[in-house]
This record gives structure tokens, C-alpha cells and sequence, in this order.
């Protein structure tokens, strides 16, 4: 059995483990791709004191950083079940899709999170080259360029504010007869010069020219008439779903699915914590999520001196 053992691989779980293998006690990592999100990502500007660098170079950070400890790297194992431990301080046991079952006495859960996609043609043929997903990542590449923002929910009217700042103009696409963001969200959007908002529309092509965003197609779902607008960047915002489903019924979830943290990041469960982007802390970021694993393999750290053995 592990004293820590952290599920997934990504910012916070590489973090979790380099925090709780430095300080001796045994760790591993199961992790069903290692890298998570980062390794999707082209140009990263905002992991600050590294001005510029790539999704696979920093995985490969990570993992090397990961590898000047003692933990035990288990990849490409998915965890599928979670059984907290009889009592507090007792064993939890993780059962992985192999067939396979963990123990350890503490556990970090930090299996991420995805980007809701679209569906439609050209989203993943322009992934990165025009279609994007995070505004705070990728919004400067766009400064003065035309971009749309697709999903007129918190998230989405709050990426067409930011971007309004950045870039040149913004269409706020919205598949509703209405955006379901706050109203004084709505109320912002509404007020700045460089935005169009569009309702009651289903967007049905992401179209390029030369291997970059051109344009975008959608339906007037009231009227059925079909619709071009030339720009430059596609930021897709109709929600983050965390990799928790597995978790469904055995600790608390938010109603989004996000497993419920404190700022020590405890979880419902004695003895399991969470980071990252598959937990309630806002803003998914990998700095975040970096030093969110790094609070969870202290605060196991903790419980483990707090309750040694049964
Ligand atoms: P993740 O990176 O999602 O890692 C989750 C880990 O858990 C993975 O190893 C995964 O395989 C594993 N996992 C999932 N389910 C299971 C399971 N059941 N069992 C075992 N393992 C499991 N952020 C920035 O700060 N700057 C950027 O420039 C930036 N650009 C981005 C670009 C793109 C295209 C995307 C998608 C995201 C970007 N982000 C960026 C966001 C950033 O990648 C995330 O905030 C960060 O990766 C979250 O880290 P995490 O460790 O919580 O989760």
C-alpha cells in the first residue's frame, strides 16, 4: 500500500506527487494519460517565469521533474472506482480498469477536466489554429483580429468581455432564444461597442482557408436561414466537464460535477483531497492546478502525522 497515492497526471497530480515524494513517504501516480490537458496544448505564455513554451515540452517537465523522486508512475490506468476506507485513517482502495486495486492511505484526486466540444465540421481540423477553448490562454493571439464566442452562459458572456478588451470585434453566438448568463454580465456585453450578439443560432461549420479560421457558419433556428461571418478565432465556451463521473455517489460533487473542495482541499472523505480543474476552485489554470496538488499533498501530508496508525 502508498501513504499517497494521486489520480491523474496533469499539473496537479505531477505537483501532488513532487510535494509528497519530498517528503519521504511513499507516493504513486495512476494516471490514465500523463500530461492531461497539457498535453493538447500548443503555445503556453502564462506559467509565469516561463515566458513561452509547448504543451509536450512542458509534459515532459513535469514528468522528469516527477521522476528525480521516488514515486511509483503508473500510466495509461484508469481509475474507475473509489472505496473510502472503512475509518478514518484506515486504507482507501482504488480499483483501475485493469482490474487492479490500490491502497493507500491517502488518496489525491486530480483527474481533470475537458472542454465540451461543438460537434461540428472544422472544430477539430482547426483545433489550434483558430478554434479555441481557453480565453485567459489564448486571447492574445488574436489582438485586433476578428473572433466569435460560441455558448452565451456565464462563461462564454465572460470570455466576450475579456476578449472585447483584446481583440478587434467579438460575435457572441447563442444557440437559445436568449444568453443565460448573469444579467449584469449580460448588461456589460451589451454595453460595449465592439460586440454583436447573436441569438436563436446553431452554429454548423467552422470553415478555414490555408490551414487557419476564416469563418463560421450558422442556422437562424428561427428563421432557417443560413449565415457566414469571416474572422479569425473561434473560442468554444458551452462548458468544462470534470473527469469525475467515476466518483458519481461515493464523495460530495458539486452540481456541475466538480468535486466539492475546501481551501485545504479536502474532500467529503476523510483522508481523500482533490485539485485542479476536477474540483470547485475557480479559474482552471495550470499554475492553479499546480499549486492547488501542491496544497493537497500537504494537507495529506498532515492527515498522515495526524492519524499514524490505527
Ligand atoms: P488535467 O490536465 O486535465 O489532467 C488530468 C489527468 O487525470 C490526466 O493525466 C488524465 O489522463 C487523468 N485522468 C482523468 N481521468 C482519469 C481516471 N479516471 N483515472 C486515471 N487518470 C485519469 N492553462 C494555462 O494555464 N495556460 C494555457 O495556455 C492553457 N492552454 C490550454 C489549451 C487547451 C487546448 C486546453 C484544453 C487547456 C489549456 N489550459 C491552459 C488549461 C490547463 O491545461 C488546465 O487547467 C490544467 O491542465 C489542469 O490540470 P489538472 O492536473 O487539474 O488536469
Amino acid at each position: 500500500s502508498f501513504e499517497v497515492l494521486v489520480i491523474g497526471g496533469g499539473p496537479a497530480g505531477s505537483a501532488a506527487a513532487i510535494y509528497a515524494a519530498r517528503k519521504g513517504i511513499s507516493t504513486a501516480i495512476a494516471a490514465e494519460r500523463f500530461g492531461g490537458q497539457v498535453a493538447d496544448t500548443m503555445g503556453i505564455e502564462n506559467l509565469i517565469s516561463v515566458p513561452y513554451t509547448e504543451g509536450p515540452k512542458l509534459v515532459s517537465a513535469m514528468e522528469q521533474h516527477v521522476k528525480e523522486y521516488d514515486v511509483d508512475i503508473m500510466n495509461m490506468q484508469r481509475a474507475e472506482k473509489l472505496i473510502p476506507a472503512a475509518k478514518t485513517g484506515g486504507l482507501h482502495e482504488v480499483r483501475l480498469a485493469n482490474g487492479a486495486t490500490l491502497k493507500s492511505r491517502t488518496v489525491v484526486l486530480s483527474t481533470g477536466a475537458r472542454w465540451r466540444q461543438l460537434g461540428v465540421p472544422g472544430e477539430e481540423e482547426y483545433r489550434n489554429k483558430g478554434v479555441a477553448y481557453c480565453p485567459h490562454c489564448d486571447g492574445p493571439l488574436f489582438k485586433g483580429k476578428r473572433v466569435a464566442v460560441i455558448g452565451g452562459g456565464n462563461s462564454g458572456v465572460e470570455a466576450a468581455i475579456d476578449l472585447a478588451g483584446i481583440v478587434g470585434h467579438v460575435t457572441l453566438i447563442e444557440f437559445g432564444a436568449e444568453m443565460r448568463a448573469d444579467d449584469v454580465l449580460q448588461k456589460k456585453l451589451r454595453s460595449l461597442a465592439n460586440v454583436k450578439i447573436v441569438t436563436s443560432a446553431q452554429t454548423t461549420e467552422i470553415v478555414g482557408e490555408n490551414g487557419k479560421v476564416s469563418g463560421l457558419n450558422y442556422t437562424d433556428r428561427n428563421t432557417g436561414e443560413e449565415h457566414h461571418v469571416e474572422l479569425e478565432g473561434v473560442f468554444v465556451q458551452i462548458g468544462l466537464v470534470p473527469n469525475t463521473e467515476w466518483l458519481k455517489g461515493d464523495i460530495e460533487l458539486s452540481q456541475h460535477g466538480e468535486v466539492i473542495v475546501n481551501d485545504r482541499n479536502e474532500t467529503s472523505i476523510p483522508g481523500v483531497f482533490a485539485a485542479g480543474d476536477a474540483t470547485t476552485v475557480p479559474y482552471k489554470q495550470i499554475v492553479i492546478s499546480m499549486g492547488e496538488g501542491s496544497k493537497a499533498a500537504l494537507s495529506a501530508f498532515d492527515f498522515l502525522i495526524r492519524n499514524s496508525v490505527e
